[in-house]
């Protein structure tokens, strides 16, 4: 199982510090520094409560500051909007970026100046 800290407290699972990656968490898709633990060193698996997505945020993020020396290079959050569906949040960053977008799940990818992520609100 690959989940997000947030998910792992609420099942009960081990929140390893050691085996860890950055990704979409498998039970709310929210990407950040996840578990990563075998399911079955999980003594209760999958036992967190479903959530129901209520809205979906599209992070515009400014890549301009990477790719220089190691240490300078940063990214930063330009907005977030929320939209009711998948296809209305990716439709918006589209027309952010002005060029229809390949998407890889929830993120653009990197698009060179700017990358879109897109985040499931769940309750
Ligand atoms: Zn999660």
């Amino acid at each position: 199982m690959f989940y997000c800290d947030a998910c792992g407290k609420r099942a009960g699972w081990p929140l390893d510090s050691l085996r860890r990656s950055h990704g979409p968490c498998e039970c709310c898709g929210e990407v950040a520094s996840c578990n990563d633990v075998p399911s079955h060193s999980l003594s209760v698996a999958r036992t967190a409560e479903p959530l129901t997505i209520v809205a979906y945020q599209l992070i515009n993020e400014d890549l301009t500051n990477l790719g220089g020396p190691m240490g300078t290079e940063y990214t930063t959050e330009r907005w977030r909007r929320n939209y009711k569906t998948l296809p209305e949040a990716r439709a918006a960053a589209e027309r952010d970026y002005g060029e229809p977008i390949e998407w890889k799940g929830y993120s653009s990818g990197d698009l060179g100046h700017v990358m879109y992520t897109i985040q499931p609100v769940r309750v």
